[in-house]
């Protein structure tokens, strides 16, 4: 499920190439606006809130984007409670 500039993108990450019919690519587009999401998530102060924002990201990025969102995050909360 790549398409040319996927290819081009493994050997130069900063190609900035994307096909909007590509699964591969749309999903390498979402990946660059991760550290985005991940701010606009710690901002969320209810947990409730946080899960409506990822299932705004699986519907409009499927299920794959949305699961990067949600291990960033842990990622991120594990890291805060190893310190606290
Ligand atoms: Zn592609």
């Amino acid at each position: 499920m790549t398409c040319e500039a996927c290819t081009k993108a493994a050997t130069n990450p900063g190609s900035g190439l994307y096909h909007a019919n590509c699964e591969e690519c749309q999903h390498r587009m979402f990946m660059q606006s991760l550290p985005l999401h991940l701010a606009n998530l710690k901002g969320i102060p209810a947990s409730e809130d946080r899960r409506a924002y990822i299932r705004v990201i699986e519907q409009k990025h499927k299920t794959r984007a949305a699961d990067a969102l949600k291990a960033a995050y842990l990622e991120w909360w594990d890291s805060r409670k190893a310190k606290a």
